[in-house]
């Protein structure tokens, strides 16, 4: 159990990712056709991105 939860803390999605305008990016969650989707968006700029890693 002590292995689990040491995996966890390692695991977790706490990655910080930062759009060229210096902007964090934060993941969003939307519906789209009646499917769920996981958007990156910047906070500053608003720019939308499939992935985190399109902004760079
Ligand atoms: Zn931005």
């Amino acid at each position: 159990m002590a292995q689990i939860s040491k995996n966890a803390r390692t695991s977790s999605a706490t990655h910080h990712f930062y759009c060229p305008c210096g902007g964090e990016i934060k993941m969003k969650t939307i519906f789209e056709n009646g499917k769920v989707k996981n958007i990156a968006e910047c906070e500053k700029c608003k720019r939308v991105e499939r992935r985190p890693s399109d902004f760079k």
